[in-house]
């Protein structure tokens, strides 16, 4: 009889009763930044992941999954790409698929916590590959609240990748009116901004639902997409919000063109999942269009 090992958990808790239970394999931090509660652990099915205050934030083996969805449509869409503006993303993986592409001349990244840039280059070195050091990033480890505020720069492309705005976050104070006109106000003349938009799934798209209805008060045209994300064990949602572009009816031969030019190989993203990113369920549609919750 094979011994049965005995595991150390990581325990995701989604809400008091539903909990996705990870073995650890490895533990290579555990602690507490100025903002927030760090861990970077290696599972045996997800690779190494990055927890903050509990939450899974990206995984090895699917972290692709996700990046590439939150950046390649609105990099598609966008009129104009060479200036990018990402909030958040600590991991450095939203930075490297950015940079991916041709047309970007410059990238900042402006993500409060340095203790998580710092984990993530020393423990994660696989999600940035490099990133950090490109010519055309520039990292700022500061608010991107008060960033946006100092700045008056205009961004064809703004990327939110903030931690779910939970009450004591530090990406709190960045849901509201004010900060959403805000945001507008750095986007150039038919730019795009896209937000990582909590989870989509049939039981738990409130959240989601309330970001897209808040939004749809800033912008002509605020369309949600979603993927299943197995490290997050759940559909996750996007928001692309543009008065110009409407980034669902994209047409395939403009994404074909624009992930020939990417540079290295693509994991999920091209035309064909274009489509099924923005083909929502019945569902989502509906709670979508009723009324609800705003910030
Ligand atoms: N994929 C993730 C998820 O699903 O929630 C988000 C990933 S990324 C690690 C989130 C980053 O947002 C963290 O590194 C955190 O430090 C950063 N962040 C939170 N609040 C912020 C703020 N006010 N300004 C800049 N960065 C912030």
């Amino acid at each position: 009889m094979p011994k049965t090992q005995r595991w150390q958990w990581y325990v995701e808790e989604f809400a008091p009763s539903e909990q996705h239970h990870h073995a650890i394999d490895e533990l290579y931090y555990s602690g507490r930044s100025a903002f927030q509660q760090i861990a970077v652990l290696r599972s045996p099915v997800f690779g190494k992941m990055l927890v903050i205050d509990g939450d899974t934030q990206s995984a090895q083996v699917d972290e692709r999954i996700y990046h590439e969805t939150l950046v390649h449509p609105a990099l598609a869409g966008a009129a104009d790409r060479r200036e990018v503006l990402v909030i958040g993303g600590g991991e450095g993986a939203t930075l490297r698929e950015v940079l991916r592409c041709p047309d970007v001349v410059a990238c900042t990244m402006v993500d409060i916590d340095a203790l998580v840039v710092e984990l993530s280059k020393r423990y994660l070195a696989e999600w940035s590959q490099g990133a950090f050091d490109d010519a055309r990033a520039r990292v700022i480890v500061g608010d991107a609240l008060e960033f946006m505020r100092a700045t008056s720069e205009r961004y064809g492309v703004i990327l939110s990748d903030l931690t779910e705005p939970l009450e004591d976050s530090p990406s709190n104070p960045l849901f509201n009116d004010e900060v959403f006109e805000l945001i507008k106000s750095r986007l150039a003349e038919g730019g795009v901004y896209v937000l990582q938009a909590s989870t989509g799934a049939a039981i738990n798209a409130g959240l989601h639902c309330k970001m897209a209805r808040t939004l749809r008060r800033h912008y002509a045209h605020v369309v949600s997409f979603v993927t299943h994300v197995p490290a997050f064990d759940t559909e996750w949602a996007f928001l692309a919000c543009s008065d110009r572009i409407a980034l669902a009816g994209l047409e395939s031969a403009r994404i074909d063109a624009y992930c020939a030019a990417l540079s290295g190989e693509s994991f999920f993203y091209d035309s064909t999942t274009h489509r099924r990113l923005f083909a929502l369920p019945l569902y989502l549609r509906r709670m979508l269009a009723a009324s609800g919750d705003t910030f």
